[in-house]
């Protein structure tokens, strides 16, 4: 079965769930193969990464320029204590 790529806007609604592992494999591959692909998304990943990192401390944050609002509204959801790799 051929690997359908997604979209910049596919992977940033994905990103916190894919940090959470929330996704399914198949998602899961196909957005590292974006990531290996995409200087951006590999950005936006990072980012996320220490802003959820921020959240968990229960920081105030800064969100970076760009950053996806629906991103933002759903990092804000998440509970206070997430889980760190
Ligand atoms: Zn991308």
């Amino acid at each position: 079965m051929p690997t359908i790529e997604i979209s910049c806007v596919e992977v940033w609604r994905e990103i916190s769930n894919y940090l959470d592992e929330d996704i399914s494999v198949d998602l899961r591959e196909r957005m590292e193969k974006h990531f290996g692909a995409c200087a951006h998304c590999t950005a936006v990943l990072d980012g996320t990464r220490n802003v959820v990192g921020l959240v968990g401390d229960g920081t105030l944050f800064q969100m970076p320029e760009g950053f996806n609002k629906r991103l933002y509204d759903k990092i804000r959801e998440l509970p206070p204590n997430v889980p760190r790799e």
